[in-house]
Formats: structure tokens, sequence, C-alpha cells
């Protein structure tokens, strides 16, 4: 049996999560005939169903970010429609559908189509509560992509947690922060979904004289360091 000063003794652990989304869908560039040049198009979230007796072809309705002129991307061709699970949702304009269309890059991009890469995104902090033997000691980041956004895991970070990418790079070599991947360089790469860094007790203790102290990482922090 551990004794209370034991446990006290025991490092702490919270875990922040780094909720991602999308503040507007992936443009296409393409080039658009009224203009007479190449053009941002922007999903209008609206869908264009046509039947050929039982067979489907559904678009998804884009505008020229300049002129308006409208331009559809196919979504499916000649497919019978008892196998399209969400006719509905194209029949009625679901914008939640029409969200995940639009972030299918890879399909689009397989039909030739140049997609955006990199769409402006927020980021919200939550605090979740844990079993502290889950985690490792210290504060854990958990990434939650809402969308599938692109962002280089040291850009996020560096931009959340106010360092410059070089100093999350030093940070890493130093080993106070970990980030989670079975890639090399994590860092340099895109975060993926439910990805977790972890931030040393060493780091936060650094970090924690310049967080704000009414900030939900000032909190996790105060908590964590124990002041
Ligand atoms: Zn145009």
């Amino acid at each position: 049996m551990e004794s209370v000063l034991t446990l006290f003794a025991l490092p702490q652990a919270e875990l922040l999560q780094f909720e991602v989304r999308a503040l507007r869908t992936p443009h296409v560039f393409r080039r658009c005939a009224r203009c007479d040049q190449r053009r941002p198009f922007v999903s209008s979230e609206r869908f264009r169903v046509n039947a050929h007796q039982r067979l489907l072809d559904v678009w998804l309705i884009y505008h020229c970010n300049s002129c308006g002129l409208s331009w559809n991307a196919e979504i499916l061709e000649r497919t019978p429609a008892h196998q399209v699970d969400s006719l509905q949702a194209y029949l009625e304009n679901c914008s939640a559908q029409a969200w995940r269309e639009a972030f299918e890059v890879n399909t689009l991009r397989s039909r030739g189509l140049q997609v955006e890469a990199a769409v402006p995104y927020e980021v919200r902090w939550r605090s979740e509560d844990l079993a502290q033997s889950a985690l490792d000691p210290g504060l854990t980041i958990e990434i939650r992509l809402v969308d599938p956004v692109e962002v280089r895991l040291d850009r996020l970070l560096a931009d959340e947690l106010g360092f410059s990418r070089s100093q999350v790079s030093k940070l890493s070599k130093e080993g106070v922060l970990r980030a989670e991947s079975r890639a090399k360089n994590p860092l340099r790469r895109a975060a993926f979904d439910r990805q977790k860094v972890f931030l040393h007790q060493e780091l936060c203790q650094k970090m924690l004289k310049a967080a704000p102290s009414d900030s939900l990482l000032g909190l996790s922090l105060r908590r964590l360091v124990g002041s």
C-alpha cells in the first residue's frame, strides 16, 4: 500500500485538447470561362442531382470567387440509385454533406483538379479529465481535427503555445517536448487526428511564468506544477 506521501510525490498529468476546425472548405483552382483567368472556385454547399432512369449523377456546385460563374464538380457518375447512401443529403443540400465532399481533397485531386492544400482554421482549447495513470507525467496535448485540416504540427504548436518554430524544434531535441508518431520528424509533418504531444514537467514549469493565469493553459500548468 502506498503512503500518502508517495501519492503526493507522484508526477501529475494533465490533458488539453486542441480542437481544430476549418473556417471554410478548400477552394478548387481552375480557369474561369467568364474571367478568362485561373480563379479560386468556392463550394456553394449545394448539389445538383440528375437521374437517367435508375442511374444518378451528382455534382457539388462551385462558384468563381470573382464573377460568380457556376461550375459543377462531379461527385458520382451514373451510379445506381440504390448504391447512393447519401441521396437524401444530396437532395436536401445538406451542408454537412457538402462540407465532407469538399474536403475529399484526394478524390478531387485524383480527377485532375487543383485543390487548395491548407485552409484557414481556428483552434479551441478544451480541458479534459482523464485518468492520470493513462497519461505520461506532464502536460499532454491531444489534437482533434474536427475537419481534415492540413496543418504542420510545429506551426500549430508554435502558434498555440507562443513559441517560434525553431524553439519547438529545440525543445524536441532537448527531449522535453515529444510528439507521438510512427513517422520520422513528426513536427515537420501534418498533424493527425488524435495525435498526442507530451510536454515534460520541466518545460511546464518554465511555461507557467509566461502563461496567462486565467487561460486554460495557465490553469492546467498551475494544477500540474502545483503552485
Ligand atoms: Zn470568373
